[in-house]
């Protein structure tokens, strides 16, 4: 550690650093920072940053509001877009309390005992995201329709496209702080795009993905644009979702590989899919936690409705890719259900400790479903075992309520003020009186 904080000090000044922001996140993900100068590294590195949590919501409970930040020096980078002099760096933080243990409500803690409960199983969990969100000429204003910057729809190559401009420009300031994207393209949808980044371990993978969203909404807007990671913006176009592959290694190797296997997927790979699948309804509240997910899942348009896997089927909550026989050790599973408003933290905890359950009380994998399951009939569907993912926040809440799988893993902590959060939500949505009901209802009665 003492080395990783002189090569930081050393780094900061080299590189004319004059801020230092302390990043972290809330239950919901989102991003929180404060910025400290050079001057107070050392004390940060040693003591931690004191910070009034109590404004920070589900951080402390009223009777402790004092926390302290302590940056983790591994995730020391210079933001690319506030320039090279007197230039502005980040260092994710972990949360701690005032006597200096790691604070239940911090969701990288939450992630880290994850890993770590996995880890003395000697595994590991690396993942791979695919990104998506949309680009808009302004924010949302009430009764005003949104307005993507582009026309284009998948793979599209615009002609001078404003996107193309964008994702360019977004890549090089991710890459320029050590995260490494292996595609970006247009997505479906007007204005839709995505960023995948490369396999990293689970913890780095989170931390990227918060800085991803940050750096893709500072290009947008210095483009005069506006980005938005909402699940399902527009009723007619595709919903933005966060698939993403996972795989664990035990020694260096991957653990879902077996040579000559179905798919190169072995037993373990095999029982982690059963797990994904069968606590899928527990932890849909996680990988989906906004009333507005459930738009997106209940929305087709290439997003899961119903618990089951396949091979070429993307309308499964769970695919296994193509696994290129030369490419040997690269089996992986793909996780299609999360959208790009999740808090990646709490939902690599979950599906996690979803894969973990089914490896250690070795669940059966049920059969693939090779059809698109949208297109089957319920009665199809239910003869095949395939059950619907939860239609609304509420009901996702019901069964993550129940769930001592998602108690443990989360802590009671955040466990608890997730539902009273997520059940206030519920609560104001339903109060709604929607333009749909006005344009449906009022002159038919
Ligand atoms: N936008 C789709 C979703 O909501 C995914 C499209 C794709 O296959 O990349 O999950
Ligand atoms: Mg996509
Ligand atoms: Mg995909």
């Amino acid at each position: 550690m003492e080395h990783f904080h002189d090569d930081v000090i050393r780094q900061v000044a080299e590189r004319d650093v004059r801020f230092i922001r302390l990043w972290f996140c809330d239950i919901a993900g989102t991003l929180k920072s404060i910025a400290i100068s050079p001057a107070d590294l050392e004390t940060a590195f040693t003591e931690g940053i004191g910070i009034d949590g109590s404004t920070i919501e589900g951080l402390t409970r009223s009777y402790e509001s004092d926390m302290l930040l302590r940056p983790d020096p591994g995730t020391f980078e210079v933001l690319a877009w506030r320039g090279d002099s007197d230039a502005t760096a980040r260092m994710m933080c972990d949360v701690l309390t005032p006597d200096g243990e790691p604070a239940a409500s911090d969701p990288r803690r939450v992630l880290k005992e994850a890993l770590s409960a996995a880890e003395k199983q000697g595994l590991e969990l690396y993942a791979h995201p695919e990104i998506e969100f949309y680009l808009f000429q302004e924010h949302f204003q009430p009764g005003h329709k949104l307005r993507p910057i582009d026309n284009a729809g998948y793979f599209d190559h615009v002609h001078r496209g404003q996107g193309q401009d964008f994702r360019r420009s977004a890549i090089q300031n991710l890459e320029a702080m050590n995260i490494q994207v292996e595609f970006s393209h247009h997505e479906n949808g007007p204005g839709q795009n995505e960023i995948d980044l490369r396999y990293a371990d689970a913890l780095t993978t989170a931390d990227n993905i918060v800085t991803l969203r940050t750096v893709v909404k500072e290009v947008a807007l210095s483009m005069g644009q506006v980005a938005t990671f909402m699940p399902k913006p527009m009723i007619e176009h595709p919903g933005s979702g966060m698939h993403t592959h996972l795989s664990l290694f035990q020694g260096g190797k991957n653990a879902f590989h077996e040579p000559g296997a179905e798919y190169g997927l072995s037993r373990t790979g095999r029982q982690f899919i059963a797990g994904l699948l069968r606590h899928a309804p527990e932890y849909c509240a996680v990988t989906n936690q906004w009333v507005n997910s459930y738009k997106r899942l209940w929305g087709a348009q290439e997003a899961p409705s119903y618990v089951c896997w396949g091979h070429n089927n993307r309308s499964a909550l769970v695919r296994v890719p193509f696994h290129k026989p030369t490419k040997g050790t690269s089996s992986r599973v793909e996780f299609r259900g999360a959208d790009s408003a999740t808090n990646p933290y709490l939902a690599f905890a979950v599906l996690l400790a979803a894969g973990m359950a089914g490896i250690e009380g070795e669940y059966e994998l049920p059969e693939g479903a090779e059809d698109a399951v949208w297109e089957l009939t319920e009665n199809e569907r239910r003869s095949m075992g395939i059950e619907p993912l939860p239609t609304d926040l509420f009901r996702a809440l019901e069964t993550f309520e129940s769930s001592d799988l998602m108690a443990r893993t989360l802590g009671e902590q955040v466990f608890e003020f997730f539902l009273r959060d997520k059940r206030n939500e519920w609560n104001r949505y339903r109060e709604q009186v929607t333009e749909y009901e006005l344009a449906s209802t009022f002159s038919r009665i």
